[in-house]
């Protein structure tokens, strides 16, 4: 049995988070791969070591003296390492790390070190192996991971150790560092297991797991305990946030369930994410409700509309050409509807419309604002009557009235769209209804 065991900033932020972390991994000697971020921020107001580097590069870029906020990096990490009474030596690292500074460092390689010295400290309180995410993790020119040579690499430093990973970065064929997107800790994560064929991914976080709908609209809303990995596409598209979008892609193509879990909290088994679930075993119908404000719907009305093969593909042209994804679109014999985020949208939206008129001729085009989507996503809706009419039944009864409906035949959800107004209220109800 093998588990990856990602930590992010939040469990990486001091000392303290240290031990929690070190309790975790020595609980189960399965956990022999650990990942690590950057550390994070202790309290709030407090900062990321990875926004810190970035200022510090920014001071460096502009010939601003980078000391102070340099020496307050510094001394994060020392903190940490007189805290737990590591024998590890950091100041030779800085003063190197200085000097590059002073001669000329990129802005990756620089931004990179907070995963690095995360690492490092790691590294010497578990007594694992610290491994350097610039010996395995290979990026093509072309920005993508070079998954097959970093798998093989690693598989290789790895085998038969137990080791601590630096997140984040990676080195291009030159040996450049070069680095994610923000939150990009998750990915190596991910890659890490994939390239270990691991049983399990866990991404150590400071919630115990994705919840069923937005904390700060339904209060104590439950953990959602399984969820596959097209059901969490869905939500994560439309508003839940736990993990980096690709993060799933490594894992998910090699089939190896991912476990959130809370470092603050550590008996609670969290979220699971795998392709399928036994349901014989589920709980509710619903996995979980999500949802975002401010969608425009343009709706396109031409007599004969559906009976013209190329009436669909002349209006998607027109958002192809300006940038602007079409997120759903519902339809009718003589019109055509388009769900879009406003944001998208504002520095194009006259001449979108323009052109609509030009190359469609159409008998009217209807603009409605203020949209907001709500998703009310369940594997388990499939093939079982009664889910959108308990939908409808709740919001029709509490006066809510629906703008939009879009539903595939797979049926892994059913989006409504409701005014921005009601999008709160809408959640609480539908959530009240569903899950308890
Ligand atoms: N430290 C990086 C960030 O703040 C990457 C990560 O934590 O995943 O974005």
């Amino acid at each position: 049995m093998l588990k990856v065991a990602k930590f992010g900033g939040s469990s990486m932020a001091d000392a303290k988070q240290y031990q929690k972390v070190k309790d975790i991994i020595l609980s189960d000697p399965s956990r022999k791969a650990v990942v690590v971020s950057a550390a994070g921020k202790r309290f709030s107001g407090d900062h990321k070591l990875t926004d810190l580097l970035y200022l510090c590069h920014a001071h460096l870029q502009y010939g601003v003296d980078a000391g102070s906020v340099f020496q307050m990096i510094r001394d994060r990490y020392t903190e940490i390492r007189d805290e737990l009474k590591l024998n590890i030596d950091l100041e030779a690292d800085f003063d190197a790390l200085w000097q590059k500074m002073q001669s000329g460092i990129s802005q990756d390689e620089l931004v990179s070190r907070g995963e690095y010295f995360s690492a490092k400290l790691m590294a010497a309180y578990l007594g694992f192996t610290f491994v350097d995410a610039a010996r395995w993790l290979t990026f093509q020119t072309d920005g993508s991971i070079d998954e097959e040579a970093s798998y093989a690499a690693l598989a290789q430093i790895a085998a038969g150790k137990c080791v601590v990973i630096p997140g984040f970065y990676g080195v291009m064929a030159d040996g450049s560092v070069h680095i994610m997107e923000r939150g990009g800790s998750d990915i190596t994560g991910a890659l890490v297991a994939a390239a270990l064929d691991a049983d399990v991914y866990e991404n150590w976080t400071d919630v115990s797991g994705i919840l069923m709908a937005d904390p700060r609209i339904v209060k104590d809303a439950q953990t959602i305990k399984r969820v596959t990995y097209s059901e969490l596409r869905e939500l994560s598209y439309i508003g839940a946030q736990v993990l980096h979008e690709a993060t799933i892609f490594p894992v998910r193509e090699k089939n190896i369930p991912l476990n959130i879990r809370n470092t603050n909290d550590p008996s609670h088994p969290g979220t699971m994410i795998r392709e399928t679930f036994d349901d014989a075993v589920e709980d509710g119908i619903i996995t979980g409700i999500a949802g975002k404000k401010d969608f425009v719907i343009i709706t396109v009305t031409k007599s004969g509309l559906s009976s013209r093969p190329d009436s669909i593909r002349k209006i998607m042209e027109v958002f192809e050409k300006y940038g602007v994804c079409v997120s759903y679109a519902p339809s009718g014999i003589d019109c055509f509807s388009t769900v879009v985020e406003a944001a998208r949208l504002a520095s194009c939206r006259y001449a979108v419309l323009a052109d609509l008129e030009k190359s469609l001729k159409p008998d009217k085009i209807d603009v409605s604002e203020n949209i907001a989507v709500v998703a009310v996503v369940g594997r388990k809706m499939a093939s079982r009557a009664g889910t959108s009419a308990k939908i409808f039944d709740v919001l029709g009864k509490n006066n809510i009235n629906i703008r939009m409906i879009s539903q595939g035949p797979e049926e892994l959800n059913i989006i409504i769209g409701v005014n921005n107004d009601d999008f709160a209220p809408a959640i609480r109800m539908l959530y009240q209804s569903f899950a308890k």
